[in-house]
């Protein structure tokens, strides 16, 4: 049975006191009540990785980074390798969330290059794609998921695949409060384990957990993550609230 997931994007919001305050507070429920089947990921700010990474080392929650530099090391003022992402002692790292995309203008090939880095250095990655409204609304949805697979994540070899999480993320569902329907969630979820299976065959597509993200919250998680291939959800706005957290935890 292939893995049920549910991660956390903190964003850019918290302090450090604030940001360990709180993965001290889901650490400590999910220590007390397990999350059964779901694996549960906090995404954080690079600068709370370390001291979240102490906080959940009993292993109930997993870590990740939001990015990685497109660069293995050396003179890149102000970004974060994938390695060093590793050696806080987080296991993931999110690539290619559509923020990344739009407003730093990270294309394909930079995230593909990216998701070879953060393999490379043992982590491994929760890779985000999706179509923004216009797209939709042309009908061209299914041929963009297409080319951000083939172009950003298909390169790999089968051999990686087992350290990919899939996030489809459709844009005009981020932050705005419009949520998928859980059969346009299923429909595209489908859609893309077929992808898989025609790239890599059907035990790589079987074990591949898709995850849904955009306007996720307690009121409509447990209709989306019935789906049957809908493996989770990556959270965002309803990731900062505790109750919500782990009510969508919950529900998987
Ligand atoms: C996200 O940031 O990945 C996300 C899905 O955000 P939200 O849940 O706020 O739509």
């Amino acid at each position: 049975m292939r893995k049920k997931i549910v991660a956390g994007n903190w964003k850019m919001n918290m302090s450090l006191e604030e940001g360990l305050r709180f993965a001290r507070s889901v650490d400590q429920y999910f220590r007390e009540k397990p999350a059964g089947k779901a694996e549960v990921i906090l995404c954080t700010p690079f600068i709370h990785l370390p001291g979240v990474a102490e906080i959940v080392k009993s292993g109930k929650v997993a870590l990740g980074a939001q990015n990685c530099a497109s660069e293995a090391s050396g003179a890149y003022t102000g970004e974060v390798s994938a390695f060093m992402i590793k050696s806080t002692g987080a296991q993931y790292v999110i690539i290619g969330h559509s923020e990344r995309r739009s407003y730093y203008n990270e294309n394909d090939k930079l995230l593909n290059k990216k998701t070879v880095l953060a393999l490379n250095s043992g982590l491994k990655a929760i890779f985000c794609f999706g179509e923004v409204k216009e797209e939709r609304e042309a009908g061209t949805h299914f041929i963009i998921v297409k080319r951000q697979l083939d172009e950003g994540l298909f390169t790999l070899p089968v051999e990686e695949m087992n350290k990919i999480v899939i996030a489809y993320e459709p844009v005009w569902a981020i932050g705005t409060g419009l949520t998928a329907t859980p059969e346009q969630a299923q429909e595209m979820h489908q859609y893309i384990r077929g992808l898989v299976k025609e790239k890599y065959g059907n035990d790589c597509a079987k074990q591949m957990p898709i995850l849904y993200g955009g306007s996720c919250k307690p009121s409509n998680a447990a209709e989306l993550f019935s789906k049957p291939d809908v493996d989770g959800g990556l959270i965002g706005g309803a990731s900062l609230k505790k109750e919500d957290f782990i009510a969508i935890v919950e529900a998987v």
